[in-house]
């Protein structure tokens, strides 16, 4: 190929990625706003939207509204016409799903886990990922995996995932070789943040985000001009692991005192009943081998000191930490999810109270904090919608140039 005409099929393949990104966004649009957004000319427009029909990706949906002339015939993404898999690794079982390119799951499969080795968590993924690639939804384009610990998401490889006993492990390399489809690692409050961002409530028409998953772990994921910022080594939102209180508790990286150890789902569970016994005046206290999460839950929501005490506490840890995020970002947006928002408003407040403390007045109050709305689903739709963001040209089945 001479190189004019291997730069113009750059660029015809960069126009037809930007079309269907523009697709992508909206739920339905014409191709004159197309055109609008993206600046293509009009002609360039319909030749591509050409093609992404001719491929099956988009459909024309009916008429838009029209601003005097003839009505717009709208244009959506064909929904079903390709699937991706998501996998979420980070709560006590492997969740996996078919999703397809509107982020509906379509089959789920999950796998409880407890102690497993390095080994065996492997394989609890290759029996995952065996189901969900048999069960004919096709064209399948792709495989994202959201795992906890720090990953080279470029080179594939988990570098260090305490929980799962995986050390510089090639996940993206074994899977590509087993199943033959392009397969992306990334940790999982990175694949959350992604997947509140792209299918959350409202959450796409902001370019910047932070979204903080607080579960038995601690982490975020930082979205700048619409996409993901991982920073030099991959670990960009890492906050579960700064050190926040001298003297702390040990924690499961190695340190002491780590934000995690104060203010994750499991420091409140073992606060709550560590302090039981110094609380008469609580319920919740009276049957301190009694005490998990949901009556923590229930206990907070009927003013039990104890319950609202210790989340509280973990709470105040949070804002702390969300003031330096926002004092070094300014990012106007945070979304929390993960197990704590289970305690909804009170932990909110909690958290928002303790950020206005520690940080610039103004930023604080121009900074918005909400509750996700996705939960577990948003690791999986976050990891294979990862793949679509970094590169479109995934879902072309045949070379079209
Ligand atoms: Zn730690």
């Amino acid at each position: 190929m001479t190189p004019a005409k291997a730069t113009h099929q750059k660029t015809k393949q960069h126009n037809r990625d930007l079309v269907l990104k523009t697709i992508f966004e909206h739920k339905s649009i014409s191709r004159a706003e197309i055109a609008r957004l993206t600046q293509l000319t009009r002609a360039t427009v319909s030749d591509m939207v050409a093609s992404l029909i001719e491929e099956g990706l988009v459909e024309e949906i009916g008429y838009g509204e029209s601003i005097g002339g003839k009505a717009p015939i709208l244009l959506s993404l064909a929904a079903n016409s390709r699937y991706l898999i998501g996998l979420n690794l980070a709560q006590d079982k492997f969740i996996g799903a078919v999703v397809n390119l509107r982020g509906e799951i379509k089959e789920k499969v999950e796998i409880p886990v407890n102690d497993t080795d390095g080994e065996q968590a492997l394989q609890f993924v290759y029996h995952i990922l065996d189901q969900l690639t048999q069960r004919g939804w096709q064209p399948m384009v792709g495989i994202g995996i959201g795992t906890p610990g720090l990953v080279n998401t470029q080179g594939g490889i988990v570098i260090n995932a305490v929980n799962l006993d995986w050390q510089d492990l090639p996940l993206a390399h074994l899977l590509e070789t087993r199943y033959n489809i392009p397969v992306s690692v990334l940790n999982d409050s990175q694949a959350t943040a992604i997947g509140e961002f792209v299918y959350g409530a409202g959450h796409h028409s902001e370019s910047n985000l932070i979204v903080v998953t607080v579960k038995h772990g601690l982490g975020a994921g930082i979205l700048i001009n619409g996409r993901l910022f991982q920073g030099d080594g991959g670990g960009a939102g890492e906050i579960g692991h700064v050190v926040v209180q001298e003297n702390g508790s040990l924690c499961r990286c190695g340190k002491v005192g780590c934000l995690e150890t104060v203010a994750s789902a499991r420091a409140v569970l073992q606060r709550a009943i560590a302090l039981a016994p110094e609380y008469s005046n609580s319920e919740l206290a009276k049957n301190p081998g009694k005490i998990t999460l949901d009556a923590i839950q229930a206990a907070c929501q009927a003013d039990d000191p104890l319950a609202q005490r210790v989340i509280a506490d973990a709470a105040g840890y949070l804002g702390q930490s969300l003031a330096n995020l926002i004092s070094v970002l300014n990012i106007q947006k945070i979304v929390l999810t993960g197990d704590m928002a289970c305690f909804g408003d009170f932990w909110l407040q909690s958290v928002r109270k303790a950020m206005m403390q520690a940080a610039l007045t103004r930023m604080a109050q121009d900074t918005k904090i909400e509750v996700g709305t996705l939960e577990f689903k948003a690791c999986i739709l976050g990891a294979s919608a990862f793949m679509l963001l970094e590169n479109y040209s995934l879902l072309f089945l045949q070379p079209s140039y």
